[in-house]
């Protein structure tokens, strides 16, 4: 969909882009552009959401400009006592949110946080057992173009090709044949939950360390719409930006014993000073989803997710695993005559932003996508079920689905006032 952007600020905008407009018209442009986008179509992209303007408060302000290296009283440079008490908040919010011992909240991102829990635990060589790329598996999870799969030796898991479940019998005679160092739960595109009390007990077979790369359920977590990690799992992996609708960046949740390790393998040996607004935004993240309104926030994006995933079986998508426990729907669109690439072109073209993915059988590529962000803006069951039909209609290249997004957008802005 072609932007159109001009200079004046729209009614809508969630800071003052006063200063920027004056400063650098040609980036405020841009950012303008980018509001425009993202209040003119459906973000369904399954690992964004919309934050706070408390949080996007927090990540234009003055922490931005301050170096702290290290950890709160433990710093490398001075003048870090507001950098101290930032970072010391969104720990104590961190472990009292989910019931962990320990936080790390330095991550610069979910991958940042995966290779940091890496660097703790394992040498390189070591062999992990992670959930196959072709599966859903992360970039983090051994794949050749990422650190994970130069530096370690992965062998993947996979999901039944009828069920799209994960196999744990599979999971175990690989981790009886291959004796990995880690076992790791976790996927992009997985839609049901993980039993990590079943990856504990292979992992406790076996002598290996499980790590649960949370990346994409940790705001459902957070809000009790699906079950914690945290009591299983050596160390946990997450990202803030996710349905957890904090700012981009990664944490880290282990129990006392392994809390030096951690740290030491985020600072200083994967990354450099934190970024001290973030983790200010991440505090307020934390704050923010310890409310009930967050865990209704979270229930309802689950209970929307299930109404959207009916909705587009009915409209002929052969939805992977039959439905979906999460935020997440994988959906194959083979039955509508078009493969993932041609689906998704078709529905940005209509306004529905999404990503297409692979799918558990077959080489063809499906789509994905999540409920987060439409969630955050206070669509509701109805607002699912029109969804679904303008899914089926904008795949079909049927009618005007672009102007009936619009309306929906428009009727539920995700900046209001
Ligand atoms: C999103 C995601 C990550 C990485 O997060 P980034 O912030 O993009 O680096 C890692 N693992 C899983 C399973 C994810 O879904």
């Amino acid at each position: 969909m072609p932007v159109t952007t001009s200079a004046a600020p729209p009614a809508t905008l969630p800071q003052d882009f006063g200063a920027l407009l004056r400063e650098d018209p040609e980036i405020a442009d841009v950012l303008l552009g980018e509001l425009r986008r993202q209040s003119g179509t459906l973000q369904l992209t399954a690992a964004e959401n919309f934050t706070s303007p408390a949080v996007l408060a927090a990540l234009g302000s003055p922490l931005a400009n301050k170096y702290a290296e290290g950890y709160p009283g433990k710093r490398h440079h001075g003048g870090c006592e507001q950098a101290d008490a930032a970072e010391l908040i969104a720990v104590r919010r961190a472990t009292a949110l989910f019931g962990a011992e320990h936080a790390n909240v330095q991550p610069h991102s979910g991958s940042s946080a995966v290779l940091a829990a890496y660097a703790a635990l394992l040498r390189p060589g070591d062999t992990v057992l992670a959930m196959g790329l072709p599966y859903g598996g992360h970039l983090t999870h051994g794949s050749p173009a990422n650190f994970s799969g130069r530096w370690f030796d992965f062998v993947g898991y996979g999901v039944d090709s009828e069920s799209g479940l994960i196999d744990y019998q599979q999971v175990r005679t690989l981790a009886r044949t291959h004796r990995p160092k880690a076992i790791v739960s976790g996927s992009i595109s997985y839609p049901r939950h993980p039993d990590y009390e079943r990856f504990r007990e292979i992992a406790d077979e076996v002598g290996a360390y499980f790590i649960a790369d949370a990346a994409h359920p940790m705001g459902l977590i957070a809000g009790g719409a699906a079950p914690s990690p945290v009591p299983y799992a050596d160390v946990v992996c997450a990202t803030t930006h996710k349905v957890l609708r904090g700012p981009r960046g990664g944490m880290i949740l282990c129990g006392a014993e392994l809390a030096e390790r951690i740290d030491r393998a985020v600072f200083p040996f994967t990354q450099g000073g934190a970024q001290m607004h973030t983790v200010a935004a991440k505090a307020v993240a934390f704050h923010e989803a310890a409310t009930p309104a967050f865990a209704a926030y979270a229930h309802r994006v689950v209970s929307h997710a299930r109404v959207l995933a009916a909705g587009l079986e009915a409209e002929g998508f052969d939805v992977t695993t039959g439905g979906t426990d999460t935020h997440l729907i994988v959906a194959d669109p083979a039955p509508l005559g078009v493969d993932g690439h041609t689906a998704r072109t078709r529905l940005a073209a209509a306004g529905l932003v999404l990503d297409t993915c692979a799918l558990p059988y077959g080489d063809a590529r499906g789509i994905r996508l999540g409920t987060a962000a439409v969630t955050t803006q206070g669509m509701g069951d109805a607002a699912m079920a029109r969804l679904a039909a303008l899914f089926g209609a904008a795949v079909r290249e049927e009618g005007d689905v672009l102007a009936e997004v619009r309306e929906l957008v428009a009727k539920f802005p995700p900046y209001p006032g």
